[in-house]
């Protein structure tokens, strides 16, 4: 599968699943678009060592995707997008009655908010190009839901139809819009969340990633982002090509449960 000449541009891709797609694309020959919502150096070194191993070219581009005219302006300063991947997403876990509001807001507008920018900004490029894919990155928490993750589980239920409703809009044309449901996958993000959980079930890390946030996915073994990195190069193949408005579960069986 060559993506060579194509570009993608990945938000939320200076860590974790993000930049796990990045190397995937890249891997397979795509010029990748990286970012996030800080400027480090770090970032734009994160863009070299792809394009120093890939031999494809990497760039960096700093956009919040809290902010839709950042959103749209990512798209534009990329110039070209053939492939995106509506990846950046964050993580709050309260009771809806404790939900601090700023939270709910923040939640909505990165995971859920942003991919209606992004992906406005990008159809007509492909529609130019004559070739594009949307790959949205929502979650088993778009399918099923936990408590406590009122705004995850909302947002992400909102994108899986927001992908739907991009595959009717352009069923005729050859652009495809699908959605990846990953389980848990151990990223800054689920790391973040595990000394809480330790504190809440008075139990050590082993026991918490083992019988709390594997308890659901039946395999006990976490995605990795390399197999969620994969599975967008898969939709990316012309073998994909009638694949559209769908889900695809990377979740070790959570969801046939
Ligand atoms: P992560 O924290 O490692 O990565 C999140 C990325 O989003 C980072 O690059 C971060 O910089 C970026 N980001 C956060 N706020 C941003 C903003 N305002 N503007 C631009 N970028 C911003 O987390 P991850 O686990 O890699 O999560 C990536 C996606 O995968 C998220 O949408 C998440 O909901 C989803 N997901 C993760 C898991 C999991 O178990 N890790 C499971 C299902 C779905």
């Amino acid at each position: 599968m060559s993506l060579s000449g194509k570009t993608a541009i990945i938000t939320g891709s200076n860590s974790g699943i993000g930049l796990g797609i990045a190397w995937e694309l890249a891997r397979a020959g795509a010029n990748v678009v990286l970012n996030s919502f800080t400027d480090n150096e770090e970032d734009h070194a994160l863009a070299r060592e792809i394009s120093a191993e890939t031999g494809t070219s990497a760039r960096y581009i700093k956009a919040d995707m809290s902010k839709g005219d950042e959103c749209r302006m990512l798209i534009e300063q990329a110039g070209a997008c053939d492939i995106l991947v509506n990846n950046a997403g964050i993580q709050h876990v309260a009771a809806i009655d404790e939900f601090p509001t700023e939270k709910w807001d923040a939640i909505i507008a990165i995971n859920l908010t942003s991919s209606f920018h992004t992906t406005a900004a990008a159809l007509p490029m492909m529609r130019k190009a004559g070739w594009g894919r949307v790959v949205n990155i929502a979650s088993a928490h778009g399918l099923t839901a936990s408590p406590y993750k009122s705004a995850y589980v909302a947002a992400k239920h909102g994108i899986v139809g927001m992908t739907k409703t991009v595959a009717l809009e352009t069923a005729q044309e050859p652009i495809t819009c699908n959605a990846i449901c990953p389980g848990y996958v151990l990223t800054p993000l689920v790391e973040s969340q595990i000394p809480d959980t330790m504190k809440e079930y008075d139990m050590d890390r082993e026991t918490v990633i083992k019988e709390v946030m594997l308890q659901r996915q039946p395999s006990k073994e976490f995605a990795t982002v390399e197999q969620l990195g994969g599975t967008c190069v898969f939709l990316c193949s012309d073998a994909a090509a009638q694949i559209t408005g769908t889900t695809i579960s990377v979740d070790g069986g959570w969801t046939a449960l």
